[in-house]
């Protein structure tokens, strides 16, 4: 992918985004369940970062999977996302990344319904959705 990196400090992220998406993206956080505002949406289009826009999530991968989260069987493009070791907590997880500005998006499990058996668990408010970019 040839999107170069977006980069911006803490405190132009704060500008620009509003407390939730910045609480997750920047900050790491998870939405309480099912109050995602895109956990339900069913529309064809593409699922982009919330703090950079890149492309993260085809509508095809999307799935139900009843954890309260947007939830893909795979990223649009592997090279799209970052994983990374998250042992915070006390559980090992893996921790889903924007390769693009570094946000934190969600975790990925591996016991998702797709033959590679992934569930992509994200945020609502890492993501925004372009109805017209489906693919
Ligand atoms: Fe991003």
């Amino acid at each position: 992918m040839e999107q170069s990196k977006v980069e911006k400090s803490e405190a132009q992220w704060a500008a620009e985004l509003t407390p939730e998406q910045y609480e997750v993206l920047r900050g790491a956080g998870t939405e309480a369940p099912f109050t995602g505002s895109l956990l339900y949406n069913k529309e064809s289009g593409m699922y982009t970062c919330a703090g950079c826009s890149a492309d993260l999530f085809s509508s095809q991968a999307k799935f139900e999977s009843g954890s309260g989260w947007p939830s893909f069987t795979e990223p649009a493009l592997a090279e799209a996302v970052e994983l990374r070791a998250d042992n915070s907590f006390l559980m090992k997880r893996t921790e889903v990344l924007c390769r693009r500005c570094g946000g934190h998006l969600g975790h990925v499990f591996d016991d998702g319904p797709g033959p590679d058996g992934q569930r992509f668990c994200i945020n609502s408010a890492a993501l925004a959705f372009s109805p017209e970019k489906a693919s």
